[in-house]
C-alpha cells in the first residue's frame, strides 16, 4: 500500500515538474498506456519514425548499426550514455545543467549494480566459452542455473545509492543494456545473443530488467521518510533496450523468433521494452566507442558533428553515443568529447535559427513517438551561456 501511495505522489510531483509531454514515457514502467504492445513488423527501417507500438518482434531489426537505428524526428537529438553507472554520472549531470538541463538517457550494464556482479559475469562467460549449461555458485555453495539467480538477493555496491540519487532527475532516464554485456564477435560467436545458452539469455534480459527495478527504487531505500514535494525522485526507467555492442543478434540476426520469444519473456515478467535502439553519432566507427583516440579530441568531435549533419541531410534526427566508463583510462577524454560536442551543437543551433536547430529530446519519447521535436527548445535557447570546456573542467576540478 505504501508503495502505491508513493507512486501516486511521485506521479503528481512529476506532473508538476515535467508537464504532459515528457511524463508518459518517463513513467512508462508505471503506466500501462505507455508500455509497448508486442506487435509484429511495425518497425520500418527505412521509413519515417516508428509507430508507437514498435516492439522487438520484427525481422527488420538487425545487428548492423544502421539497421538498429530508430529514426527520430529531423533536428531532434537524443543523448545516450552507456556502460555505467559510475561516479562520472554527476559530471554528465553537471554538463546537462550547464546546457540548460538537457534530457539524458543512461544505459548502465546491470551487473555493475551488485557486489557479486563481476564474479557472476566472469563465471558465466567462462562457462559459455566452454559450452554446456551455465550455473552460478552462490556464497552458500549452492549452484543455481543462470536464469534462477535471485537478483533481489544480490548485494548492492557501496555508493550506488548516491549514484541513483544523482540520476533521480526528471530529465534523466535509464534504459536496458543487459546484465553482463556479452558482445559476440566474429571470433567469439558463442557470446552473440542468439548463441547464448537459454539460461544466459534470460539473465541478460529478464535478470537485467529486475536489476533495473532495484536501481529504480534505490534512491528511496535508505530512508523511510515519506516523499514530499521537492524530494529526490525515483529513477525514471525508459522502456528502451540497447543490445550490448549492438551485437546480440550476431550471425543469427535473421531469426526473428529469438527476438519474439524473448520479448514475450520480458513481457511475462512485467517488462516491455522497445529495441534494439542503436545510435547514429559519431558518424564513423559507430562500433568504435573510443572514436579512434589517436586522432585526438577535435577530430573525434568532428565525427560526432558529421554524424549529426548526415542525419539532417537524410531527413532524420540523431542518437548520439557516449560512455561513462568510470575508472577507465579514457573516461576523462570521452567526457571532454561529449562536452565539446554539446558546445559545437549549440554554436550550430545559433547559426541555424529556429527552423533547423538541434533540439535535445529524451530517447524514449522519440522512440515511442510520444513527443515532437518542437516540444523541446532549440539548443541555443535552452543553453544559458554554457561555460567553455576550459571553464567547466576547471570548476569541476575545484569541486572534486
Ligand atoms: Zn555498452
Amino acid at each position: 500500500m505504501r508503495d502505491l501511495s508513493m507512486t501516486r505522489h511521485f506521479t503528481a510531483f512529476l506532473r508538476r515538474l515535467s508537464g504532459p509531454v515528457v511524463l508518459p514515457c518517463m513513467l512508462a514502467s508505471l503506466s500501462p498506456a505507455c508500455a509497448p504492445v508486442a506487435t509484429s513488423d511495425t518497425y520500418d527501417a527505412k521509413g519515417a519514425r516508428p509507430q508507437r507500438t514498435v516492439s522487438l518482434t520484427t525481422n527488420r531489426v538487425a545487428s548492423h548499426l544502421s539497421d538498429a537505428v530508430v529514426h527520430l524526428p529531423p533536428g531532434a537529438i537524443a543523448i545516450t550514455i552507456d556502460d555505467g553507472p559510475s561516479s562520472l554520472a554527476k559530471d554528465f549531470l553537471a554538463a546537462s545543467e550547464a546546457f540548460g538541463r538537457l534530457p539524458l538517457t543512461f544505459f548502465p550494464a546491470a551487473h555493475h549494480f551488485f557486489e557479486e556482479g563481476q564474479a557472476i559475469c566472469d563465471s558465466v562467460r567462462a562457462q559459455i566459452d566452454q559450452g554446456g549449461s551455465v550455473t552460478w555458485t552462490r556464497s552458500d555453495g549452492v549452484a543455481v542455473p543462470a536464469d534462477q539467480i535471485d537478483i533481489a538477493s544480490l548485494r548492492i555496491k557501496p555508493g550506488l545509492e548516491d549514484i541513483a540519487g544523482v540520476l533521480s532527475k526528471s530529465y534523466v532516464e535509464i534504459g536496458h543494456h543487459s546484465f553482463c554485456h556479452f558482445v559476440g564477435t566474429e571470433t567469439n560467436r558463442n557470446r552473440a545473443f542468439a548463441n547464448l545458452p537459454t539460461e544466459v539469455r534470460h539473465l541478460e534480459l529478464v535478470g537485467a530488467a529486475r536489476a533495473l527495478r532495484r536501481f529504480k527504487d534505490l534512491a528511496l531505500t535508505r530512508s523511510d521518510r515519506t516523499v514530499e514535494f521537492g524530494d529526490p525522485l525515483p529513477v525514471n526507467l525508459a522502456p528502451v533496450l540497447r543490445t550490448a555492442g549492438n551485437s546480440w543478434w550476431g550471425p543469427h540476426r535473421d531469426r526473428p523468433q529469438w527476438v519474439e520469444h524473448w520479448n514475450s519473456q520480458l513481457a511475462n515478467a512485467g517488462f516491455a521494452y522497445v529495441g534494439p535502439v542503436g545510435w547514429t553519432v559519431p558518424a564513423k566507427g559507430g562500433a568504435d566507442i573510443f572514436c579512434d583516440r589517436s586522432q585526438g579530441v577535435a577530430a573525434c568531435v568532428d565525427q560526432y558533428i558529421e554524424g549529426y549533419r548526415a542525419d539532417l541531410r537524410a531527413g532524420r534526427g540523431s542518437v548520439s553515443l557516449h560512455h561513462e566508463l568510470g575508472g577507465h583510462q579514457h573516461a576523462g577524454w570521452m567526457f571532454e568529447v561529449f562536452y565539446r560536442f554539446l558546445t559545437r551543437l549549440t554554436e550550430q543551433s545559433r547559426a541555424a535559427g529556429k527552423d533547423a536547430c538541434p533540439r535535445v529530446i529524451p530517447l524514449s519519447c522519440g522512440v515511442m513517438g510520444t513527443c515532437k521535436a518542437s516540444d523541446y527548445p532549440c539548443l541555443h535557447e535552452q543553453a544559458i551561456n554554457p561555460p567553455s570546456w576550459e571553464e567547466f573542467s576547471a570548476r569541476r576540478q575545484m569541486v572534486n
